[in-house]
């Protein structure tokens, strides 16, 4: 790993998840979901793991609640009337937290299709941060209700 980045939460290098527990969603104590901001997406979520942990220190139970959550997140973001699927990243390469973004891609707009969503977003003017905050609380309230449904 000596040839490779070090990123936040690494080699003293200040972690932006740790210092900010005001951008959390939601938590369970292991997971928890940060807002993408900005973006041109209606939804885009992180979900982090709380603890400075790699997808290879998971154990059985970790990656079985990984696939778990990331089911009712999915389904949670796709619900939202202006998405029109979700995409699911992990690149790994910016902080120490296991995270994956979730980015629920704006129905009908073609030029946010596919693997180019990822940089149009970046690039697009942002969404409105009223609408995309409260995107993100029907998301939010859809996946703790999953869990009981
Ligand atoms: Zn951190």
């Amino acid at each position: 790993m000596a040839d490779e980045l070090v990123r936040e939460g690494e080699g003293g290098r200040p972690c932006k998840s740790c210092e900010n527990p005001d951008r959390v969603l939601w938590s369970n104590g292991r997971w928890k979901l940060t807002p993408i901001r900005p973006s041109a997406n209606p939804v885009g979520l992180f979900l982090e793991t709380v603890e400075h942990i790699d997808f290879e220190d998971f154990d059985d139970d970790m990656a079985a609640e990984y696939g778990v959550i990331t089911r009712h997140l999915e389904a949670a973001i796709r619900a939202v009337a202006s998405v029109g699927r979700v995409h699911i990243h992990r690149f790994a390469d910016g902080a120490a937290h296991f995270h994956v973004w979730f980015q629920g891609r704006p129905a009908r707009q073609l030029e946010l299709y596919g693997w180019g969503n990822n940089l149009w977003t970046q690039v697009l003017t942002p969404l409105d941060a009223d609408v995309v905050g409260a995107n993100h609380d029907q998301v939010i309230a859809a996946f703790v209700q999953s869990f009981d449904d």
